[in-house]
Protein backbone atom coordinates (compact mmCIF):
# COMPACT_ATOMS: atom_id res chain seq x y z
CA UNK A 1 0.00 0.00 0.00
CA UNK A 2 2.64 2.76 1.08
CA UNK A 3 4.83 1.21 -1.49
CA UNK A 4 2.21 2.19 -4.23
CA UNK A 5 1.65 5.34 -2.94
CA UNK A 6 5.36 6.30 -2.93
CA UNK A 7 5.87 4.81 -6.31
CA UNK A 8 2.99 6.69 -7.67
CA UNK A 9 4.70 10.17 -6.70
CA UNK A 10 8.32 9.23 -7.38
CA UNK A 11 6.86 8.71 -10.86
CA UNK A 12 4.90 11.47 -10.95
CA UNK A 13 7.77 13.95 -10.11
CA UNK A 14 10.08 11.82 -11.85
CA UNK A 15 8.79 12.53 -15.31
CA UNK A 16 8.77 15.80 -14.67
CA UNK A 17 12.12 17.26 -16.63
CA UNK A 18 11.85 20.47 -14.79
CA UNK A 19 12.26 18.81 -11.90
CA UNK A 20 14.47 15.58 -12.27
CA UNK A 21 17.27 14.92 -14.78
CA UNK A 22 18.77 11.39 -15.06
CA UNK A 23 19.10 9.70 -12.38
CA UNK A 24 18.48 12.95 -10.01
CA UNK A 25 16.50 13.26 -6.79
CA UNK A 26 15.40 10.44 -4.70
CA UNK A 27 12.16 9.74 -2.39
CA UNK A 28 10.89 7.89 0.92
CA UNK A 29 8.01 6.47 3.09
CA UNK A 30 8.32 5.66 6.38
CA UNK A 31 5.65 2.53 7.73
CA UNK A 32 6.85 2.90 11.77
CA UNK A 33 10.30 1.86 12.26
CA UNK A 34 10.41 0.85 8.49
CA UNK A 35 11.54 3.41 6.09
CA UNK A 36 11.35 2.31 1.79
CA UNK A 37 13.92 4.61 0.15
CA UNK A 38 14.99 4.63 -3.48
CA UNK A 39 17.91 2.25 -4.14
CA UNK A 40 20.69 3.71 -5.67
CA UNK A 41 21.22 3.93 -9.37
CA UNK A 42 17.12 3.41 -9.84
CA UNK A 43 15.46 6.60 -11.46
CA UNK A 44 12.03 8.26 -10.31
CA UNK A 45 10.78 8.08 -13.74
CA UNK A 46 10.16 4.98 -13.95
CA UNK A 47 10.92 3.14 -10.80
CA UNK A 48 8.83 0.23 -9.33
CA UNK A 49 8.52 -1.10 -6.01
CA UNK A 50 11.04 -2.99 -6.59
CA UNK A 51 13.20 -0.46 -6.84
CA UNK A 52 12.66 0.73 -3.19
CA UNK A 53 14.82 -0.46 -0.18
CA UNK A 54 13.56 -1.39 3.07
CA UNK A 55 15.31 0.32 6.21
CA UNK A 56 15.96 -0.13 9.47
CA UNK A 57 15.28 3.45 11.07
CA UNK A 58 17.14 2.32 14.73
CA UNK A 59 19.81 1.52 12.98
CA UNK A 60 20.15 4.14 10.52
CA UNK A 61 19.95 6.53 13.59
CA UNK A 62 22.22 4.34 15.24
CA UNK A 63 24.81 5.81 12.59
CA UNK A 64 24.30 9.51 14.03
CA UNK A 65 26.30 8.67 17.12
CA UNK A 66 28.97 6.39 16.29
CA UNK A 67 32.32 7.54 16.28
CA UNK A 68 33.64 7.44 12.24
CA UNK A 69 36.65 8.18 10.93
CA UNK A 70 37.95 11.51 10.14
CA UNK A 71 39.48 10.59 6.85
CA UNK A 72 37.36 10.95 3.93
CA UNK A 73 37.61 7.43 2.18
CA UNK A 74 37.57 5.49 5.33
CA UNK A 75 34.66 7.06 6.92
CA UNK A 76 32.50 6.82 3.42
CA UNK A 77 33.41 3.19 3.42
CA UNK A 78 32.44 2.62 7.02
CA UNK A 79 29.25 4.81 6.55
CA UNK A 80 28.29 2.63 3.35
CA UNK A 81 29.28 -0.91 5.17
CA UNK A 82 26.54 0.45 7.88
CA UNK A 83 23.82 1.90 5.72
CA UNK A 84 23.92 -1.80 4.42
CA UNK A 85 23.54 -3.37 7.39
CA UNK A 86 20.36 -1.09 8.05
CA UNK A 87 18.56 -2.80 5.41
CA UNK A 88 15.79 -5.35 6.48
CA UNK A 89 16.46 -9.04 5.54
CA UNK A 90 15.78 -9.71 2.04
CA UNK A 91 16.73 -6.82 0.40
CA UNK A 92 19.14 -8.73 -2.03
CA UNK A 93 21.91 -6.23 -3.26
CA UNK A 94 20.10 -3.22 -3.45
CA UNK A 95 21.83 -0.15 -2.33
CA UNK A 96 20.13 2.49 -0.71
CA UNK A 97 20.29 5.78 -1.60
CA UNK A 98 23.22 7.71 -0.16
CA UNK A 99 21.05 10.45 1.44
CA UNK A 100 19.20 7.41 3.46
CA UNK A 101 19.94 8.64 6.78
CA UNK A 102 18.84 12.24 6.14
CA UNK A 103 15.64 11.01 4.69
CA UNK A 104 15.41 9.24 7.99
CA UNK A 105 15.76 12.08 10.16
CA UNK A 106 12.13 13.24 8.48
CA UNK A 107 9.79 12.55 11.36
CA UNK A 108 7.00 13.20 8.04
CA UNK A 109 5.68 10.02 6.36
CA UNK A 110 6.86 11.25 3.44
CA UNK A 111 10.16 13.23 2.12
CA UNK A 112 10.73 14.17 -1.72
CA UNK A 113 14.30 15.46 -2.71
CA UNK A 114 14.93 16.94 -6.02
CA UNK A 115 17.47 19.38 -8.47
CA UNK A 116 15.68 21.78 -9.74
CA UNK A 117 17.00 23.63 -12.10
CA UNK A 118 14.97 26.71 -10.85
CA UNK A 119 15.33 26.15 -7.05
CA UNK A 120 18.93 25.69 -7.94
CA UNK A 121 18.89 28.92 -9.32
CA UNK A 122 18.66 29.81 -6.10
CA UNK A 123 20.56 27.44 -4.10
CA UNK A 124 23.64 28.05 -6.41
CA UNK A 125 23.86 31.81 -6.20
CA UNK A 126 25.65 34.56 -4.19
CA UNK A 127 22.27 35.94 -2.48
CA UNK A 128 20.32 32.36 -2.54
CA UNK A 129 20.14 32.45 1.12
CA UNK A 130 18.53 35.93 1.66
CA UNK A 131 16.69 35.79 -1.07
CA UNK A 132 15.02 32.70 -0.04
CA UNK A 133 14.45 34.33 3.53
CA UNK A 134 12.52 36.87 1.69
CA UNK A 135 10.43 34.71 -0.88
CA UNK A 136 9.47 31.48 1.38
CA UNK A 137 6.38 32.25 3.56
CA UNK A 138 7.21 29.36 6.26
CA UNK A 139 10.22 28.74 8.13
CA UNK A 140 12.97 26.51 6.66
CA UNK A 141 16.33 25.22 6.72
CA UNK A 142 19.06 26.57 4.70
CA UNK A 143 22.52 24.35 4.74
CA UNK A 144 25.57 25.77 3.40
CA UNK A 145 27.29 23.68 0.91
CA UNK A 146 28.86 20.74 2.36
CA UNK A 147 30.01 17.20 1.81
CA UNK A 148 26.92 15.33 0.66
CA UNK A 149 26.12 11.58 2.47
CA UNK A 150 27.51 11.32 6.01
CA UNK A 151 28.19 14.50 6.65
CA UNK A 152 25.13 16.40 5.10
CA UNK A 153 23.02 13.87 7.34
CA UNK A 154 25.09 15.23 10.59
CA UNK A 155 24.67 18.75 9.90
CA UNK A 156 21.01 18.19 8.98
CA UNK A 157 20.20 16.26 12.36
CA UNK A 158 21.51 18.99 14.36
CA UNK A 159 19.61 21.72 12.25
CA UNK A 160 15.96 19.49 12.30
CA UNK A 161 16.20 19.31 16.13
CA UNK A 162 17.23 22.88 16.25
CA UNK A 163 14.27 24.05 13.96
CA UNK A 164 11.73 21.70 16.09
CA UNK A 165 12.96 23.28 19.47
CA UNK A 166 12.66 26.85 18.54
CA UNK A 167 9.17 26.80 16.24
CA UNK A 168 7.31 23.67 18.33
CA UNK A 169 7.31 22.08 14.91
CA UNK A 170 8.59 19.83 12.33
CA UNK A 171 10.66 21.66 9.45
CA UNK A 172 8.85 21.14 6.09
CA UNK A 173 11.45 22.67 3.99
CA UNK A 174 15.05 22.49 3.71
CA UNK A 175 17.26 24.10 0.82
CA UNK A 176 20.84 22.77 0.44
CA UNK A 177 23.13 24.92 -1.24
CA UNK A 178 24.84 23.78 -4.73
CA UNK A 179 22.45 20.52 -3.72
CA UNK A 180 18.29 20.58 -4.22
CA UNK A 181 15.35 20.91 -2.02
CA UNK A 182 14.18 19.03 0.74
CA UNK A 183 10.13 18.53 1.18
CA UNK A 184 8.46 16.56 4.19
CA UNK A 185 5.02 16.02 4.48
CA UNK A 186 2.49 13.31 6.40
CA UNK A 187 0.62 13.40 2.63
CA UNK A 188 1.44 13.18 -0.81
CA UNK A 189 -0.50 15.57 -1.11
CA UNK A 190 1.20 17.85 1.22
CA UNK A 191 4.30 17.53 -0.48
CA UNK A 192 3.29 18.87 -4.07
CA UNK A 193 1.73 21.70 -1.80
CA UNK A 194 5.64 22.60 -0.65
CA UNK A 195 7.12 21.90 -3.72
CA UNK A 196 4.79 24.18 -5.43
CA UNK A 197 5.17 26.86 -2.99
CA UNK A 198 8.54 26.72 -3.28
CA UNK A 199 8.56 26.38 -7.22
CA UNK A 200 6.21 29.50 -7.79
CA UNK A 201 7.73 32.00 -4.96
CA UNK A 202 11.48 31.67 -6.62
CA UNK A 203 9.20 32.02 -10.16
CA UNK A 204 8.57 35.24 -9.38
CA UNK A 205 11.74 36.50 -8.27
CA UNK A 206 13.46 35.60 -11.75
CA UNK A 207 14.31 38.47 -13.92
CA UNK A 208 15.46 36.30 -16.94
CA UNK A 209 14.50 33.01 -18.13
CA UNK A 210 17.06 31.39 -20.18
CA UNK A 211 16.36 30.85 -23.64
CA UNK A 212 16.86 27.15 -25.38
CA UNK A 213 15.48 28.00 -28.56
CA UNK A 214 17.99 27.81 -31.78
CA UNK A 215 20.56 30.42 -31.93
CA UNK A 216 21.95 31.72 -35.06
CA UNK A 217 25.41 29.37 -34.88
CA UNK A 218 28.17 29.11 -37.14
CA UNK A 219 26.96 26.43 -39.70
CA UNK A 220 30.37 25.95 -41.35
CA UNK A 221 32.80 25.68 -37.88
CA UNK A 222 30.13 23.66 -36.51
CA UNK A 223 30.63 20.84 -39.16
CA UNK A 224 34.65 21.12 -38.89
CA UNK A 225 34.36 20.61 -34.81
CA UNK A 226 32.07 17.52 -35.82
CA UNK A 227 35.37 16.54 -37.76
CA UNK A 228 37.76 17.17 -35.39
CA UNK A 229 35.56 16.19 -32.61
CA UNK A 230 35.76 12.29 -34.23
CA UNK A 231 39.21 12.52 -35.10
CA UNK A 232 39.71 12.72 -31.53
CA UNK A 233 37.26 10.59 -29.85
CA UNK A 234 36.60 8.14 -32.95
CA UNK A 235 34.27 7.77 -35.14
CA UNK A 236 32.23 6.08 -33.18
CA UNK A 237 31.85 8.55 -30.62
CA UNK A 238 28.54 10.12 -29.80
CA UNK A 239 28.07 14.13 -30.16
CA UNK A 240 24.95 15.74 -29.56
CA UNK A 241 25.48 19.59 -30.27
CA UNK A 242 23.56 22.12 -28.88
CA UNK A 243 23.41 25.41 -30.46
CA UNK A 244 21.08 27.57 -28.24
CA UNK A 245 20.40 30.98 -28.10
CA UNK A 246 21.55 30.30 -24.45
CA UNK A 247 24.06 27.76 -25.18
CA UNK A 248 25.78 30.71 -27.91
CA UNK A 249 25.64 33.22 -25.14
CA UNK A 250 27.84 31.33 -22.79
CA UNK A 251 30.19 30.30 -25.48
CA UNK A 252 30.80 34.00 -27.23
CA UNK A 253 33.88 34.20 -25.16
CA UNK A 254 35.86 32.58 -22.32
CA UNK A 255 34.91 34.73 -19.44
CA UNK A 256 31.45 33.91 -20.55
CA UNK A 257 32.07 30.42 -20.77
CA UNK A 258 33.95 30.20 -17.09
CA UNK A 259 30.58 31.17 -15.44
CA UNK A 260 29.36 27.45 -16.70
CA UNK A 261 32.45 25.70 -16.57
CA UNK A 262 32.48 24.72 -13.13
CA UNK A 263 30.11 22.55 -11.26
CA UNK A 264 27.00 23.96 -9.50
CA UNK A 265 26.14 20.90 -8.14
CA UNK A 266 27.28 16.98 -7.59
CA UNK A 267 25.15 15.72 -10.70
CA UNK A 268 27.18 18.31 -13.16
CA UNK A 269 30.25 16.23 -12.01
CA UNK A 270 28.38 12.87 -12.15
CA UNK A 271 27.34 13.32 -15.85
CA UNK A 272 29.34 15.96 -17.38
CA UNK A 273 32.54 15.50 -15.46
CA UNK A 274 34.06 18.31 -13.32
CA UNK A 275 35.98 20.00 -16.30
CA UNK A 276 35.10 21.29 -19.41
CA UNK A 277 37.26 22.32 -22.41
CA UNK A 278 36.40 25.64 -24.37
CA UNK A 279 38.02 26.78 -27.87
CA UNK A 280 37.52 29.53 -30.46
CA UNK A 281 37.33 27.33 -33.73
CA UNK A 282 37.89 23.61 -34.85
CA UNK A 283 41.69 24.76 -34.71
CA UNK A 284 41.84 24.90 -31.02
CA UNK A 285 39.55 22.28 -29.97
CA UNK A 286 42.10 19.41 -30.61
CA UNK A 287 44.65 22.29 -27.70
CA UNK A 288 41.82 22.31 -25.51
CA UNK A 289 40.86 18.47 -25.15
CA UNK A 290 44.67 17.38 -24.83
CA UNK A 291 44.88 20.25 -22.10
CA UNK A 292 41.94 18.61 -20.09
CA UNK A 293 43.52 15.32 -20.89
CA UNK A 294 46.88 16.18 -19.60
CA UNK A 295 45.81 18.13 -16.50
CA UNK A 296 42.76 15.84 -15.87
CA UNK A 297 43.21 12.31 -17.15
CA UNK A 298 40.19 12.80 -19.27
CA UNK A 299 39.35 14.06 -22.32
CA UNK A 300 35.90 16.80 -21.34
CA UNK A 301 32.19 15.20 -22.32
CA UNK A 302 32.17 18.85 -22.85
CA UNK A 303 33.58 21.08 -25.76
CA UNK A 304 32.47 24.92 -26.02
CA UNK A 305 33.24 26.75 -28.99
CA UNK A 306 32.62 30.18 -29.58
CA UNK A 307 30.08 30.78 -31.97
CA UNK A 308 28.86 27.58 -31.54
CA UNK A 309 27.73 26.70 -28.86
CA UNK A 310 28.82 23.53 -27.10
CA UNK A 311 29.01 20.02 -28.29
CA UNK A 312 28.29 16.89 -25.69
CA UNK A 313 30.44 13.50 -26.52
CA UNK A 314 30.28 10.04 -24.77
CA UNK A 315 30.54 6.43 -26.19
CA UNK A 316 26.80 6.10 -26.01
CA UNK A 317 23.54 7.78 -27.22
CA UNK A 318 22.33 7.99 -23.54
CA UNK A 319 26.02 9.01 -22.32
CA UNK A 320 25.47 11.53 -24.23
CA UNK A 321 22.60 12.88 -24.50
CA UNK A 322 22.50 12.72 -20.59
CA UNK A 323 25.58 15.11 -20.47
CA UNK A 324 24.04 17.78 -22.45
CA UNK A 325 21.09 17.39 -20.14
CA UNK A 326 22.89 18.32 -17.41
CA UNK A 327 24.82 20.84 -19.25
CA UNK A 328 22.07 22.35 -20.21
CA UNK A 329 20.86 22.56 -16.11
CA UNK A 330 24.07 24.43 -15.39
CA UNK A 331 23.39 26.80 -18.01
CA UNK A 332 19.53 27.17 -16.93
CA UNK A 333 20.76 27.62 -13.16
CA UNK A 334 23.78 30.37 -14.38
CA UNK A 335 20.73 32.23 -15.64
CA UNK A 336 18.40 32.03 -12.91
CA UNK A 337 20.87 32.55 -10.65
CA UNK A 338 21.29 36.50 -12.30
CA UNK A 339 18.09 37.03 -10.26
CA UNK A 340 19.65 36.36 -7.03
CA UNK A 341 23.29 38.21 -7.29
CA UNK A 342 24.52 35.64 -9.50
CA UNK A 343 25.97 31.97 -9.58
CA UNK A 344 28.19 30.48 -7.09
CA UNK A 345 29.63 27.02 -8.09
CA UNK A 346 31.01 24.41 -5.65
CA UNK A 347 34.43 25.07 -4.12
CA UNK A 348 37.32 23.31 -5.79
CA UNK A 349 37.47 21.13 -2.93
CA UNK A 350 34.18 19.80 -2.56
CA UNK A 351 33.64 19.25 -6.05
CA UNK A 352 37.08 17.05 -6.08
CA UNK A 353 35.64 15.07 -2.83
CA UNK A 354 32.56 14.44 -5.08
CA UNK A 355 34.56 13.52 -8.36
CA UNK A 356 36.47 10.90 -6.65
CA UNK A 357 33.75 9.49 -4.05
CA UNK A 358 32.93 6.11 -4.79
CA UNK A 359 29.32 6.43 -4.24
CA UNK A 360 28.94 8.77 -7.39
CA UNK A 361 30.90 6.80 -9.67
CA UNK A 362 28.49 4.07 -8.68
CA UNK A 363 25.90 6.15 -9.71
CA UNK A 364 27.41 6.75 -12.58
CA UNK A 365 28.30 3.45 -13.59
CA UNK A 366 24.56 2.26 -13.05
CA UNK A 367 23.59 5.01 -15.31
CA UNK A 368 26.31 3.44 -17.89
CA UNK A 369 24.77 -0.16 -17.50
CA UNK A 370 27.97 -1.25 -16.32
CA UNK A 371 27.25 -1.88 -12.93
ZN1 LIG B 1 20.50 15.10 -3.81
Amino acid sequence: MILDELTAFSNFYGSNEELVLAGGGNTSAKDGNVMYVKASGTQLATITPDGFVAMDRAKLAETLTKAYPNEDDARESAVLADLNNARLPGQGSKRPSVETVLHSLFEQKYVLHLHPSLVNGLTCSRQGRAAAQKLLRRPFIWVDACKPGYVLSKICADELARFKAETGSPCEIVLLQNHGVFVASETVDGLGELLNEVLASFRAAVVREPDFSTGAFDGEKAEKCFAAIRKIYGEDCVITYEPSVEALRFAETPDAAQRVMRPFTPDHIVYCKQYQAYGFCDGCLPGAVQKCLEEHGYRPKIIIISGCGYFAVDETAKGSQTAAALFDDAMKIAAYAESFGGELPMSEELADFIANWEVESYRQKLHEGEA
